[in-house]
């Protein structure tokens, strides 16, 4: 008789082909199905030649193939692909099978899944596995959330699948329905605002220092020696200094400066609107890859408006330090902001969110990985009720050190004409933050004047309105 499978896995595009290679390399059998049924074939004959994994070419064949209770994940296009698999999945299965999809699903969506899945007694977990292909090949890092008995049940393969840090998995159970892909979500909104200020940063190096991509190369060498140390500031170093072989020319160089997006950097945002956090880094990011988009509308803008000589006629190592200094400090900042949203996601929606874990789970196999998320999980570790991470002992010292140079960097690209959203709107969130008394009492009195919306006074409790005009 045909042994059944461990897992079935559903969609062998670049992430499911990897994971279902990952997690049969750990010891366990797989079942796989893919709605283009040429994919599963292919992959069974090539890659996945002599392995234990089974190919399925219907959704009832690949149930049947699977010990009970059955566990299968979805590696399928986010949005509506999930919907329709879980629907003709569904007939299918039994109470007690476990539904896993680990595709980049919009935390709402998982929560709706999760209360409709809950009713025909299916659990499911929604998981967010970061790293890309390589991650999900040799190590991803995974943020777990979804029905709690399904994850222990679950446990074991994602430790073995995942990426390790300092002999930890990097998977973690952050709480019920949506929570998995939410602290994945937030992930990604961490990792726009990473690339963003590092590519202004590059900008800076380029326009106002006047450095060629070989020497850049070397500043994010150095800068990726120190407190910057993180993958993302590690590839920079590598892409900086990669010739292109047509042209022999840095090939960073031959690249169009148009970024694209695929949208949680987006949702990270529209969540934050929601939830009133600010999260301007983040923000202004996801802004910044939409002004790149409009690259017709800026030639034809960089001919109208012509502006400073961006060139920095200052002493260049002092600039050098100073940039290292912002880029430090912002994305303090950018962290904060993420983690000031997962503080009031857990609190919104009844999560409570383990900020130190999701520290830690990002400190291997995920694009954000960094040196200074051992510093994040020790903040919050602490101090689970961390109102803000720039408050933290370590980072309020880092903070008060790094910014002089912070404030000569962002007042010499105004000076230049070098836009730096990223680097300035961290430096304002900085100084907002920092500021005990802001200019919002003005606002309240516009409001009370033209709306009678009332205003608190700060000298004794209450509500009021004033008649700021005479009657006519
Ligand atoms: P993808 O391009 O997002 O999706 C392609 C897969 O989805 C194929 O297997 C495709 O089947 C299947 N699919 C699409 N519509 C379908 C439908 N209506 N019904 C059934 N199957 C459908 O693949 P991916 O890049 O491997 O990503 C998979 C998931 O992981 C996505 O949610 C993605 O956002 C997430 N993710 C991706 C990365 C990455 O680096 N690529 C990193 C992290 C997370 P066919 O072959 O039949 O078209």
């Amino acid at each position: 008789m045909e042994a059944y499978s461990d897992i079935g896995l559903v969609g062998l595009a670049v992430m499911g082909e990897n994971l279902a290679l990952n997690i049969e390399r750990q010891g366990f059998s797989v079942a796989v199905f893919n709605r283009t049924g040429e994919k599963t074939t292919r992959f069974l004959a090539g890659r996945a030649r002599g392995k234990a994994l089974a190919a399925a070419y219907s959704l009832p064949e690949l149930t049947g193939l699977l010990r009970r209770p059955r566990k299968i994940m979805l590696m399928v296009k986010a949005g509506r692909p999930v919907d329709e698999i879980i629907g003709q999945l569904l007939p299918h299965l039994e109470a007690g099978d476990i539904l896993l999809d680990c595709g980049n699903s919009h935390f709402e969506d998982t929560r709706r899944r999760n209360a409709r899945l809950a009713q025909a007694g299916v659990l499911f977990l929604g998981v967010g596995v970061s790293g890309g292909e390589e991650g999900a090949l040799n190590g991803p890092s995974i943020m777990i959330g979804g029905n709690e008995e399904a994850y222990r049940e679950l446990a074991g393969l994602f430790n073995r699948i995942a990426a390790r840090a300092a002999g930890t998995p990097c998977a973690f159970y952050f709480g019920p329905d949506g929570a998995g892909h939410y602290v994945k979500m937030i992930h990604n909104g961490i990792e726009y605002a990473d690339m963003q200020l590092i590519a202004e940063s590059y900008h800076l190096l380029k326009a106002a220092v006047g450095l060629e991509a070989e020497e850049m190369a070397e500043v994010f060498r150095t800068w990726n020696e120190g407190e910057l140390e993180s993958f993302l500031i590690e590839i920079t170093a590598e892409i900086l200094a990669r010739p292109d072989e047509e042209s022999g020319r840095p090939l960073v160089e031959m690249i169009r400066d148009q970024a694209e997006q695929k949208g949680t950097g987006k949702w990270t945002c529209q969540s934050a609107l929601e939830l009133g956090v600010p999260a301007p880094t983040i923000t202004e990011a996801v802004y910044a890859r939409g002004l790149s988009a409009l690259k017709a509308e800026r030639v034809e803008a960089a001919r109208a408006f012509p502006g400073p000589n961006p060139r920095y006629a200052g002493d260049k190592e002092k600039f050098l330090a100073a940039l290292r200094d912002a880029l430090y400090a912002a994305k303090i900042c950018s962290y904060a902001q993420g983690f000031a949203l997962l503080r009031a996601a857990g609190q919104a929606y009844g999560w409570e969110l383990d900020l130190s874990r999701a520290a830690l789970v990002w400190r291997s196999g995920c694009i954000i990985r960094a040196g200074f998320l051992d510093r994040i999980a020790e903040a919050y570790g602490k101090s689970p009720g961390l109102v803000n991470l720039m408050l933290d002992p370590f980072f309020r010292e880092r903070l008060n050190r790094a910014q002089a140079g912070w404030r000569r960097v962002v007042a010499s690209a105004k000076e230049l004409g070098i836009a730096t959203p990223a680097l300035s709107s961290s430096l304002d969130y900085f100084d907002g933050y920092r500021t005990a008394d802001l200019p919002a009492n003005l606002i309240q009195a516009q409001r009370d004047y033209f709306g009678a919306h009332m205003f608190e006074r700060t000298d004794r409790p209450g509500k009021f309105h004033v008649v700021w005009q005479d009657e006519v």
